[in-house]
């Protein structure tokens, strides 16, 4: 086995400027992680590109918490050493959230070495390149999906507003609700885009900037039986005064911004749950439910049609890209 690794190094000089670049590292960089919880090291096979990636190999202060930073939240390769007795060497993996790629050495890199609860068996239904699609992305999805399900909205009751709509989580979210029969109204800021979220089976498109209102009206005719929000800002703002009586709206993103400006009256007159959603610390055991559901009853046929794949050497490019919010899909990033 090779003592380095090449992976995607941040750092940031004396003078604040930060550098970030593909390089090769000695492989014992990953022992400063080293505690007394079992460990588990793994041969990075894919990982992927999150906007929470980009914001990290830029140095965002909101991610990245020490330097020097290895981004990269989502991981699949074949464990090499385990301390713990419920992994053997050569054993496909996956790993995403947690503290991978924020607090910790992340994904981007050919070698990772993580405690071992944050790992799960790579589910056999799932290709490596499958997991990597879905990713910490595919992951928020089905949950965002499932928050609607336990929050009463069927699809019979009305069509389901999904914003940021050619993003990561917005993509696997259109074909999951797809699946499951809803009908779909996808908001985009991509208008050459539209053609391809109608073949991908949306209903309707409508433009990002025709979508977001603009009056300071507390509600709007209720059009929406719930939303998949990954916009924030504006955007949920009108998600949430457009959704009708006892609908539901999930919230995780924040690419349009991270401020809330609203009455209580959605809440209170229309009886609308605002429903949050986190991936990086969901709890071992919901974990491993959604990824059941990603790898069996929600799996998804022609996964891979939404992944772009670039080399690890192509990940400064595509950092830029999806922080100027031009990235459709999922980017899977090969090691
Ligand atoms: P992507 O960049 O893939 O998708 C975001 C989409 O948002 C873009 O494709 C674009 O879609 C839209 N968008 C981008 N910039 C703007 C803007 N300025 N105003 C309005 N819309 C914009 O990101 P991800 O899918 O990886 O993540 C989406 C969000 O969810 C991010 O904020 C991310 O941090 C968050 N997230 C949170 C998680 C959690 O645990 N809470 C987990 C995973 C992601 P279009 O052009 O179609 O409008």
């Amino acid at each position: 086995m090779s003592s380095t690794m090449r992976c995607f190094w941040v750092e940031k000089s004396e003078s604040g400027e930060i550098r970030a670049e593909v390089t090769e590292k000695p492989c014992s960089v990953l022992d400063q992680a080293k505690s007394d919880a079992p460990r588990v090291r793994i041969r990075v096979n894919l990982s992927s590109l999150n906007y929470k990636d980009a914001l990290a190999a830029t140095g965002h202060p909101g991610i990245v918490r020490h330097f020097p930073h290895i981004p990269g939240i989502d991981a699949v390769g074949a464990v090499v050493h385990s301390d713990s007795s419920d992994f053997s060497v050569g054993e496909e993996v996956l790993v995403t959230g947690n503290d991978l790629g924020v607090g910790h050495f992340g994904a981007w890199a050919e070698m990772i070495d993580v405690p071992a609860e944050w790992v799960l068996p790579l589910p056999k239904t799932l290709s490596p390149l499958e997991a990597m699609t879905l990713g910490t992305a595919g992951f928020t999805a089905a949950q965002c999906v499932q928050a609607l399900i336990a929050h009463e909205i069927t699809p019979d009751r009305g069509s389901i507003v999904v914003t940021g709509a050619t993003g990561g989580v917005a993509s696997v979210s259109i074909e999951i609700l797809r699946k499951l029969g809803y009908s779909i109204t996808a908001v985009t800021g991509k208008q050459e885009h539209h053609q391809a979220l109608l073949d991908r089976g949306v209903d309707q498109v409508v433009t990002r900037s025709d979508f977001i209102d603009q009056t300071k009206r507390p509600l709007l005719g209720g059009k929406y039986a719930g939303g998949v929000d990954t916009v924030g800002g504006s955007m949920l703002e009108t998600v949430l005064r457009s959704t009708a009586y006892r609908g539901c709206v999930t919230a995780c993103g924040l690419t349009g911004g991270a401020d809330l400006n609203i009455t209580v009256h959605p809440f209170i007159l229309r009886g609308i749950t605002l429903c949050g959603i986190d991936s990086a610390m969901c709890p071992l055991p919901k974990r491993k439910v959604i990824w059941e559901k990603l790898a069996g009853e929600w799996k998804l046929a022609g996964l891979e049609s939404l992944a772009t794949q670039v080399p690890l050497e192509q990940t400064p490019a595509w950092v830029q890209r999806i922080l100027a919010g031009g990235v459709s899909g999922r980017v899977v990033v090969g090691l």
